[in-house]
């Protein structure tokens, strides 16, 4: 029952092989491909002597059969569509190996973090935040097909939903690419994942006169599009004031109505969002946001609308597992390891709702993901291995 980086390699290897895409995998949820890694892991578990099963929303479900305290591990097993190897799979295998090492661990891939279906629809499922109307509802985000009847299409309908039962498990742990850069420029080779951070997304609607851009003067114009740039401009200079070192914005949409070259804009429409760990800087964030609006409204002729489309709280790992998995970095390759942020959403975001959380992060090579060329050394993948295995076993004796 020794911990084998060699067996991991190899069952990372042979997913590689399921929906192969140029160096990397296809493998969108309830897809044949997708379909088929779910039955190989189900296979995998069993031979690994956990009590394995796909539930009613797709989470492939390896139960530990022996006496606890338990943990659960895992992370997804679908890809973003022509992307990397690793991004999931690489914290499903590793907790396989977990199990296969004799360690006391539930494994799960859960269904669906890349979003091809709707919002985590895998995990909220485990923690019983999906509802049966939720998933009527749900389509895919680029054929606009339905999930019920993809679900009964791939052989899913009927079957029951697993339901987290929070006291089984001392807590959960999920290893995963980095998918930046930080650590590949700090030359270290492991992050301890500090927490996850939320994120508030806004929309902000400029009203202005759509018109003709020969013969309307310039006095006369009210460009929405200008408006926009200009408030954006100001954000810009603006939020370093309220963010914190490692705050992020982006300006993901900027929507001109008409969008034609001779016409000026009656309407632009701008979604901005920004992340960070704490929920103070967010707020300050946010003040900020809604100060430079009103600061627009009162230059500009084109009103300005803010409106919230979403947020999502930050998610703080568990300080013990926090613990564990630095003193299994250290202890494996003293002083190349750092803890940082996770400015990356992932399923322990969900499950931290019900359970202490803990992830561990493995370079990126050239901080690539969500592409076919996402990699990492392999000698970075073992080690990580070897690090969740360590950092298991202390916070299980903790
Ligand atoms: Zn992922």
């Amino acid at each position: 029952m020794a911990l084998s980086t060699d067996r991991f390699l190899a069952d990372l290897d042979a997913l590689r092989r399921i929906g192969t895409y140029k160096s990397g995998v296809h493998r969108p949820t309830f897809g044949p491909e997708d379909m088929e890694s779910r039955h190989w892991l189900v296979a995998a578990m069993q031979a690994a002597g956990l009590e394995a099963s796909i539930d009613g929303i797709g989470n492939v479900f390896g139960r530990h059969p022996g006496p606890g305290p338990h943990l659960l591990a895992g992370s997804h097993i679908e890809t973003q569509n022509q992307a990397g190897w690793l991004d999931g799979v690489l914290g499903v295998v590793g907790a396989l190996e977990l199990a296969r090492a004799g360690l006391p661990v539930d494994v799960c891939a859960y269904a669906d973090e890349e979003a091809h279906w709707g919002d985590f629809i895998g995990s909220r499922s485990l923690i019983g935040e999906l509802s049966e109307e939720d998933i009527d509802a749900a389509r895919n985000r680029y054929t606009g097909a339905a999930l019920r009847p993809t679900l009964e299409a791939v052989g899913l309908a009927g079957r029951p939903r697993l339901l987290l039962d929070p006291a089984r498990y001392k807590g959960a742990l999920e290893m995963h690419i980095e998918q930046g850069t930080q650590l590949e420029n700090a030359a270290l080779r492991i992050g301890v994942v500090t927490g996850i951070v939320g994120i508030r997304q806004f929309r902000i609607v400029i009203t202005g006169q759509q018109d003709h851009t020969g013969g309307t003067t310039m006095r006369e114009r009210r460009d929405a599009g200008l408006t926009a740039v200009r408030l954006l401009g100001l954000l810009d200079r603006e939020m370093p004031r309220a963010a914190a070192e490692r705050s992020v914005w982006t300006t993901g949409r900027i929507a001109l109505e008409p969008n034609a070259p001779m016409i000026i804009p009656g309407r632009a429409e701008i979604v901005f969002s920004f992340r960070d760990l704490s929920e103070a800087v967010m707020d300050r964030m946010e003040a900020c946001l809604r100060a430079v609006v009103q600061e627009s409204n009162r230059q500009e002729r084109c009103p300005a609308v803010l409106e919230e489309i979403s947020r999502s709280a930050p998610a703080l790992s568990d300080p013990a597992i926090v613990g564990a998995f630095q003193g299994a970095a250290e202890a494996l390759c003293p002083g190349a390891w750092q803890a940082m942020p996770s400015g990356a959403i992932h399923d322990s975001q969900i499950l931290a709702r019900k359970l202490p959380v803990g992830m561990l992060f493995v370079p990126s090579i050239g901080g690539i993901s969500h592409h076919w060329t996402e990699d990492t050394r392999r000698e970075d993948l073992a080690l990580g291995m070897e690090v969740l295995h360590g950092a298991a076993q202390r916070f299980l004796a903790a």
